[in-house]
């Protein structure tokens, strides 16, 4: 299929700053950002809303066949919104992306989920960050990038985020973390982080996020212009 403006797929590890890049990168496009890994904790918010064990996977993806998961963007910021209720700052808490493993690992969860993103993306004009959107929700992403980065500034940033936050974490805490989330998000059966083969790698080890996003831009932009010229 031939789309106007293309699907930009942001995949990548944790604490490569894929949220950040997006956000930015989709608001200098004027496109869409869909962050897929809100859509995973909204429903693993909303088993532990419904006291239903995350690791229950039939009553899990049972939750997941129904919930009314949608994005609404404000003044430049995504809100996330599960079953009328605004579930942005509910989904970042310790417990609930403890609940998000299980359900991220759960096949039917993903199956509605993928369908729902594929809905949200298929017209093209967005920006759509996780960790399979090149190798499973869209093959077909006309702009498919894999943002990496050395571990140990991974963490680093991921660090100084949650210092931010106010949580009282170390950065040797915080490393363990991150490698024990790198872990299941590379070994998970379905859906694992991967690199699609016509990925194009960013590594964003010595990059601000402004630099990261300018060279996302720069690529989008090359794209348009192409695309104009061919028609
Ligand atoms: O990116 P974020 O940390 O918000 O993702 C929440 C969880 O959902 C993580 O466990 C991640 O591995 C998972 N996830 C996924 N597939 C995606 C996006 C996120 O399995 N496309």
């Amino acid at each position: 299929m031939k789309r106007a403006k293309p699907i930009v797929a942001l995949d990548g590890p944790v604490g490569v700053g894929k949220s950040s890049v997006a956000a930015a990168l989709a608001q200098r496009l004027g496109f869409v950002y869909i962050d897929t890994g809100a859509m995973y904790r909204a429903v693993a918010w909303l088993a532990m809303r419904q006291g239903v064990d995350p690791s229950n996977q039939e009553a899990t993806a049972a939750l997941a066949g129904e919930a009314r998961i949608r994005f609404e963007h404000q003044d430049g910021r995504l809100r996330v919104w599960c079953n009328d209720e605004d579930v942005t700052e509910a989904i970042r808490t310790p417990e609930v992306s403890a609940a998000t493993s299980p359900v991220a690992d759960n096949p039917q969860v993903r199956e509605r989920l993928v369908s729902l993103q594929r809905e949200l993306g298929q017209d093209g004009g967005v920006v759509m960050e996780g960790r399979d959107i090149a190798t499973v929700v869209f093959p077909d992403a006309e702009l498919p990038f894999y943002l990496d980065a050395d571990p140990q500034v991974r963490a680093e940033r991921r660090y100084r985020q949650w210092l931010a936050m106010g949580k009282p974490v170390t950065l040797e805490e915080t490393y363990t973390g991150l490698m024990e989330r790198d872990r299941r998000d590379r070994t998970r059966p379905i859906g694992a982080l991967k690199k699609a083969e016509r990925a194009i790698v960013i590594d964003t080890t010595g990059l601000s996020l402004n630099e990261v996003v300018e060279t996302l831009y720069q690529r989008v932009q090359a794209w348009m212009q192409n695309r104009e010229e061919c028609l």
